[in-house]
């Protein structure tokens, strides 16, 4: 949607196709029983790109802050500012006095990573600004930023191992590793992953919903000339001839074309065949990366609707709110015990799956979201509706589903999720839902397309398919096909909203760029 609305901006013949109903992929909200649940995304973080983005494009954008609690077992912190890291340090004290040591040196690292932070997103993105028409912003802002921007990015590269190999270096306590780290992806690179206490300040939430953003983003490419297909997928990319087919066989050329999904498919539906015999080796060989790796963990979320006013949640935490009930951390899990029924799935019981699943919901960590608490008008009135989610591992679900008995499980996992839940943090929740429901790394897969219902593009393993250094970030949206650009989740990692938006823009400026080379040529 970045990459449609910055063409049609420019004056471009612009086509959007969009398999579903409506535009935003997983920056999505629906309304049920009118209660508005956030379907995708919980809150946004700008990191110095949504609002550019938005300004460059003269976008407004009804916005509050969106502010996060942090709770394990009985104690919750409300994160305010930068002291409240101080606060964080006391509460991890309180709950594991014989690591006073290993505390001070994480938060001795995460203080570091947050001047980092404010290094990286210290500047509105240049990516969104005219340099042309911005020559005060170029001398006074981007010249004296970009050496601290080179030394910081150095910094970072350093850290760019998984946060749990780094943790294990200086936490010897496995409980407080798992609670630091266990609710990020599996082998975040260690600089994405603690600088969460920067990131925590930073969101913010779209009155109405988070839909607001890919709303306010297709009014502005409609305004601009630019037009939307819904319920359109393409099935068939044709390179050589620059042709798409959507499912009703229907085709459409193009000058160029930005693909901004899922890109296994991509490179599942490309046919090379007339092209030059070099492209065809760089793009095979392309091909056989993106397949070998996988989509990153994805998310089961339980949405709930409960006869009880926002006030009594109110007191306890924000309306984004990260909980681990156990401080006790998932230990192996979520990883060695799972792969293991995994592994031998043909021959585990039933009963053992669900023992696995009581253990696992009571250590994991949960990322709780109650859009009323950041908009009153998103709820009935003295009612609340609270979205319950947390990393799941697609094979799981799949492997279930194959089985015949996904339903049976989704309603084991949700009566746990609820039980943890209402025995801990929320005791009120007993016995006021009014109605439940929930979607699975299938319906995530099933809904936006994406491999194994990642939620953030490529696994975290060792050859990544896709660019992941800043410095580089730039060719990121450059595919071996000509005229075929990438953006979104899947074009670079680590990703997330803000890094599908500044590849959506600079995949617009490729193209862009390409389009008047060729005019003056
Ligand atoms: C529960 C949850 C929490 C999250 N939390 C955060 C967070 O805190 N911070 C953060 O930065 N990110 C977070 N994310 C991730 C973030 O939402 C995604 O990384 C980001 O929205 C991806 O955007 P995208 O446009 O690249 O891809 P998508 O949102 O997947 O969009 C792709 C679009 O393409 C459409 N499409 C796919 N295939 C085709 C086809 N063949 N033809 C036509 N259309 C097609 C899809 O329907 C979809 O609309 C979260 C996601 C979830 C689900």
């Amino acid at each position: 949607m970045t990459s449609a609305a910055y063409l049609a901006h420019a004056g471009q013949k612009v086509l959007l196709f969009e398999k579903n109903m409506e535009c935003g992929g997983l920056v999505n909200s629906f309304t049920r029983d009118g209660f508005h649940f956030d379907s995708g995304v919980r809150a946004l973080e700008d990191a110095g790109i949504i609002f550019a983005m938005l300004k460059d494009l003269d976008i407004q954008l009804e916005v509050v802050k969106s502010p996060v609690s942090l709770g394990i077992e009985n104690e919750i912190l409300h994160i305010e500012n930068l002291e409240s890291l101080s606060k964080y340090r006391e509460l991890l004290i309180k709950l594991f006095p014989d690591c006073e040591g290993e505390i001070e040196e994480l938060v001795k690292i995460i203080r570091k990573i947050m001047k980092h932070m404010d290094v990286l997103y210290g500047i509105e993105n240049p990516v969104f600004k005219d340099l042309k028409r911005h020559r005060a912003f170029i001398f006074k802002k981007l010249l004296p930023w970009l050496p601290k921007f080179i030394f910081t990015v150095g910094k970072i590269n350093r850290m760019n191992i998984p946060v749990e190999e780094y943790l294990k270096t200086f936490v010897k306590n496995p409980s407080l590793r798992d609670i630091i780290s266990q609710h990020f992806f599996k082998n975040t690179p260690t600089f994405f992953a603690l600088s969460y206490f920067s990131l925590y300040l930073d969101y913010f939430y779209p009155k109405g919903g988070v839909a607001k953003l890919p709303e306010a983003l297709k009014n502005k490419i409609i305004e601009s000339g630019g037009e939307i297909k819904t319920e359109t997928k393409i099935i068939k990319v044709i390179a050589d001839k620059c042709l798409v087919k959507d499912q009703n066989n229907f085709i459409y050329q193009y000058d160029n074309l930005i693909w901004a999904a899922d890109l296994k498919t991509l490179y599942k539906i490309t046919e090379t065949e007339g092209l030059l015999p070099k492209i065809k080796t760089i793009f095979e060989e392309s091909k056989n990366k993106m397949l070998k790796n996988r989509g990153g963990d994805s998310v089961f979320s339980l949405f709930l609707e409960v006869d009880e006013p926002l006030e009594s949640f109110r007191k306890i935490a924000n309306g984004h709110f990260f909980y681990t009930p156990s401080k006790l951390g998932l230990g192996e899990t979520h990883r060695g015990e799972l792969n293991h029924l995994l592994t031998n799935f043909e021959k585990v019981e039933k009963d053992q799956i669900l023992a696995w699943l009581d253990k696992f919901t009571r250590l994991n960590t949960y990322e709780i979201s109650i859009p009323g608490l950041k908009d009153p008008e998103l709820v009935p009135p003295c009612k609340t509706g609270i979205i319950i989610s947390f990393l799941a591992e697609y094979d799981l679900f799949n492997k279930i589903q194959k089985a015949g008995w996904l339903d049976e499980f989704i309603s084991e996992l949700e009566n746990r999720v609820l039980s943890v839940i209402s025995d801990s943090v929320y005791p009120m929740l007993k016995d006021k839902i009014i109605a439940r429901f929930s979607f699975t790394p299938l319906s995530i897969e099933h809904r936006v397309g994406s491999s194994e219902g990642a939620i953030t593009g490529w696994a975290f393993q060792k050859s990544m398919p896709v660019i992941n250094k800043i410095q580089n970030s730039d060719h990121s949206v450059l595919t071996p096909l000509p005229s075929i650009f990438q953006a979104g989740q899947w074009a670079y990692s680590p990703a997330g909203v803000p890094m599908s938006i500044l590849t959506g823009k600079l995949a617009a400026d490729k193209a862009l760029k390409k389009i008047r080379k060729f005019k003056n040529s």
